[in-house]
């Protein structure tokens, strides 16, 4: 007897075939049966004509680590037919804490009402197991955490000792469940490590069959030295590398894109153990503050607050924007600051969606002065949506062989605490985005190939063994949709709206979503 019967389904096996009608059984969380024509009796038999039967998508890069512990039924990913999350990103996990790592993190999570309770990856990963989660979650230990433990916020190097310190939280956090490394060496503490502290703690993963994961040191101005550090950490600690969110932001920076895809050509052909992950946008979002140049930063929130009041720093902020200094490495790359939009800010709805240039102009000031000034009001806590990326080159990139589809996004709701802020629509609308954009309307992909992106791609690198791919004896995260009408339909001025044509999402061989609502079963478990 099967759990579950899938009957008269086109069945994408993950693996880029062609996609073929079959039933498709499931029993005890694993497929039992790929079939023409299924007789075995069911608990729950499921239509599927019509409809699309594909592995549950994997995102290889989530920021769910703290969302999910508000909200365990993983809304805004499983609507999307996301099973399983690579979380600990950027840099950024919520274990393990030690010393002034534990602040940061406690100012983190009051931004949804989560008190820190816990100090191990052992103890964060046992809270996710119970009472349970919706999706599967892998974690990540981020780079960020453990430095900013061991050597506070500052601009500084470590000892001998210390670097074998951070070695061992990330050799504890591996043996607690950890399956790599995260870095954001584009947000300070990370940025002021060098190559070889990362390449240190990048070999303690490798040792234990990890990864590791970069939002590399720039996007922008050195995105392409940048992008070559993290493969040269990958080289260098034997360790399989995951180039986080690809882009090239700033339009002086559109024409470096050939020297990247030859990038990815060399790693393709050497058969290097490396990949890619991209979200189909032109924004990007990230705080208020990296607007700024990274010594701005320096030593944490209150410092950079503090510095937003020198009236003299002030001055030498505005001329050196003035002259569009090298050093400053903006991300922003706008110099029209319509394009960048306020997200998230404490206290202040009446500000969300708006832009720099409309703040600006309603406060009769200058637009870099506002941003200094809502730094200070935000106590560094505000979030924007920057529009600094060209659609051709999202196109040109998706298009790469070794570009999976990864949200940069986190399980979100439209109610509650989760839904208080103007999101960027990714945490929504990421994968039905590129089935019904980029597939159904340009072509950009076809299905097979997209489904690809969005499953075994990322079950390969990340070591998710009998996942992303859908064959018996593999374990039965399954999204079945509907190629005609499945769409993203979070905008961003409207980013909390579910997608359409999602209609089962299975995960572990239990149904969380059935005919396009939520079960309540959590269904998931830490991997
Ligand atoms: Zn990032």
């Amino acid at each position: 007897m099967l759990d579950i019967l899938i009957k008269g389904g086109m069945v994408i096996d993950g693996i880029g075939q062609q996609a073929f009608q079959a039933d498709v059984g499931v029993a005890e969380g694993h497929i039992a049966v790929i079939s023409q024509h299924a007789g075995q009796k069911a608990v729950h038999s499921i239509d599927a004509q019509g409809l699309h039967v594909a592995p549950g998508f994997i995102d290889p890069h989530a920021h769910s680590d703290y969302p999910l512990l508000v909200n365990r039924y993983a809304e805004s990913k499983i609507r999307q037919g996301v099973t399983t999350e690579v979380v600990g990103n950027c840099g950024f996990s919520p274990a393990p804490l030690v010393g002034e790592a534990v602040a940061e993190g406690r100012i983190r999570m009051a931004k949804i009402g989560v008190e820190v309770t816990w100090r191990s990856m052992g103890e964060y990963l046992d809270i996710l197991r119970k009472p349970g989660i919706a999706v599967n979650v892998v974690p990540l230990i981020g780079h960020n955490i453990i430095r900013g433990g061991v050597l506070g916020y500052d601009d500084v190097q470590p000892t001998p000792e210390q670097q074998v310190a951070m070695e061992r939280l990330v050799r504890e956090a591996m043996e607690q469940g950890g399956r790599g490394l995260s870095t954001g060496l584009f947000y300070p503490p990370g940025y002021y490590a060098t190559t070889e502290e990362v390449i240190g703690l990048a070999r303690v993963v490798g040792e234990y069959g990890g990864i590791y994961a970069s939002h590399v040191r720039s996007e922008s101005d050195l995105v392409l030295e940048a992008i070559a550090e993290a493969l040269e950490i990958g080289e260098k600690a034997a360790v399989p590398v995951e180039v986080s969110h690809v882009k090239i932001e700033g339009h002086h920076n559109y024409d470096k894109v050939d020297r990247l895809l030859a990038m990815m050509d060399e790693a393709q052909a050497k058969e290097l153990p490396v990949g890619f992950d991209q979200y189909p946008y032109t924004a990007a979002a990230t705080w208020l503050s990296t607007a700024l140049p990274h010594w701005t930063r320096v030593g944490g929130a209150e410092a950079l607050v503090e510095r937003m009041n020198d009236a003299q720093l002030r001055a030498e902020l505005q001329r050196d924007w003035q002259q569009n200094r090298l050093e400053w490495d903006n991300r922003i790359g706008v110099r029209d600051w319509n394009d960048a939009i306020i997200s998230d800010f404490p206290k202040r709805p009446d500000l969300l969606g708006k832009s720099i240039a409309e703040i600006a102009q309603s406060e009769g000031k200058d637009p870099l002065e506002t941003v200094f000034d809502l730094i200070i009001a935000s106590k560094g806590l505000a979030d924007c949506i920057l529009f600094t990326q060209s659609e051709e080159i999202v196109r040109t990139l998706m298009q790469h062989p070794l570009v999976a589809t990864g949200s940069d996004g986190s399980s979100l709701k439209p109610d509650g605490v989760l839904g208080q802020r103007k999101a960027h629509p990714r945490n929504y609308g990421t994968f039905p985005r590129v089935l019904g954009r980029y597939v159904r309307e340009e072509k950009t992909l076809t299905l097979e190939q997209a489904i690809k992106k969005m499953t075994s791609m990322s079950a390969n690198r990340f070591g998710l063994t009998g996942r992303g791919v859908i064959r018996e004896g593999a374990w039965a995260d399954l999204v079945l949709f509907d190629a005609n009408t499945v769409n993203d339909i979070a905008t961003y001025t409207s980013p909390h709206t579910y997608p359409t044509g999602i209609s089962y999402v299975i995960v572990n061989g239990r149904i969380v979503i059935e005919r396009g609502q939520h079960t309540g079963v959590l269904a998931g478990s830490v991997l």
